[in-house]
């Protein structure tokens, strides 16, 4: 694939790999790393990111939310264990087998209906609704167990293990932490009575990137790696006890450059006017490239190293800054997450303008934005998402 200079987004796996080492060194060695990479990667490329984690870094263990994503692995050559996290159709159980998936299962039902389409056998792990009140098994421990036996007697179904998943590992008050231990106590005391009537699930999973740092438990086989790895925080006021670095950086084009007068309206709806003589500079990239209309009049972009701001509205493909003062012509690249020269603006920073978290801003840029792997400081591959 070829890079038509635009609008593009750089993946650095340099920077991948300190943060999984990062992570790696804080939580202890028993517990297996499962390296969460739905939604391609967090807009991130599963291509670009999953074969480096398997083949560079060692990881045998991965979640997806689908079974696309899943099949999109497989098919690209991962041979460890995939987990899906959300749901699948019965109907595409034979698929689950024929791929050597694992399926989430959140009921008796789903479980039995799995099974009726199942071919051999499907490996599940079963889910555990402790808290987060989104899917799986609840109750007391009592039940939970109860309903663990019945999967596991479920005729085709191969259970393998059991998770649960935090609704507030990142959040550091009282109350949130003793919510979070409520759910980890659940989800093992569960476990045990199921053990204890002879269905001993071999992985039984919580923690999730903030879960293992804040909550780690030697009882959980696997920490789930999502957020982290890509060197975003689970929560921008947490201050995290080691060192990650941002994975991703987008970039642009200026299209034009132009000096106006004051009292100009810039883009659509007049919403901006200039107030008195300054210099703007186009961009190549808008709302359809996932970068978000909600930065209209509000957010910044480094251009050469100084912070520039975005005048009027954030169009579909385009968008116009003040760069008063900065030598700046057409045809150059300017850094809308990233940094440059010491200046920064982060993913979070974008999401903490515009009312939303870091994951959604990665996650929204949009497949036209190509993502070029950046390995050893250069460029080794361009990936479509
Ligand atoms: C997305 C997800 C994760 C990863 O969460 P992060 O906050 O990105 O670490 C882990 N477990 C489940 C079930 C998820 O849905």
């Amino acid at each position: 694939m070829k890079l038509y200079k635009r609008t593009w987004a750089e993946i650095d796996l340099d920077r991948l790999k300190i943060n999984y080492d990062a992570y790696r060194s804080r939580i202890p060695c028993g517990t297996e790393i499962m390296c969460v990479v739905k939604a391609s990667c967090y807009g991130h490329s599963d291509c670009a990111v999953v074969p480096y984690l398997q083949n560079e870094l060692g990881v045998k263990k991965f979640a997806v939310s689908n079974l696309d994503e899943a099949v999109r692995l497989r098919e690209m050559g991962i041979t460890g264990d995939i987990l899906i996290l959300g749901y699948t159709s019965p109907d595409e159980t034979p698929d689950l087998e024929k791929y050597d998936i694992i399926q989430a299962v959140m009921s008796t039902e789903y479980a039995a209906e799995l099974s009726a389409c199942a071919e051999g056998s499907v490996r599940c792990h079963a889910a555990v609704d402790t808290g987060m009140t989104r899917i799986g098994v609840r109750g007391t421990a009592e039940e939970i167990a109860d309903r663990l036996c019945e999967i596991a007697a479920a005729d085709k179904i191969a259970l393998e293990g059991a998770f649960t998943h935090y609704a507030v590992a990142d959040t550091m008050t009282d109350d949130c932490i003793a919510y979070t231990k409520s759910q980890t106590e659940l989800l093992f005391a569960a476990a045990d009575i199921a053990k204890s009537r002879g269905i001993a699930l071999k992985t039984v999973h919580s923690l999730n990137s903030a879960g293992g740092l804040y909550h780690y438990t030697d009882r959980s086989a696997l920490a789930r790696l999502g957020i982290i790895l890509y060197g975003l925080t689970p929560d921008v006021s947490l201050n995290l006890p080691i060192d990650i670095k941002p994975v991703m950086t987008l970039k642009s084009t200026v299209s034009q450059v132009k000096e106006v007068e004051g009292g100009v309206d810039v883009s659509y709806g007049r919403t901006y006017t200039t107030p008195h003589k300054v210099k703007l500079a186009t961009v190549a990239c808008g709302y359809a490239d996932g970068y978000p209309r909600a930065l209209s009049n509000c957010g910044e972009i480094l251009v050469h190293g100084k912070r520039c701001k975005i005048t009027g509205r954030v169009c579909m493909d385009q968008f116009m800054c003040d760069v008063t003062g900065v030598d700046v012509k057409p045809g150059d690249t300017v850094t809308l997450i990233g940094e440059e020269n010491g200046e920064s603006i982060t993913a979070d920073d974008i999401a903490q303008l515009t009312g939303t978290i870091g994951y959604e801003i990665v996650c929204g840029v949009s497949e036209r934005v190509p993502r070029v792997a950046i390995r050893n400081g250069e460029r080794s591959g361009i990936y479509k998402l």
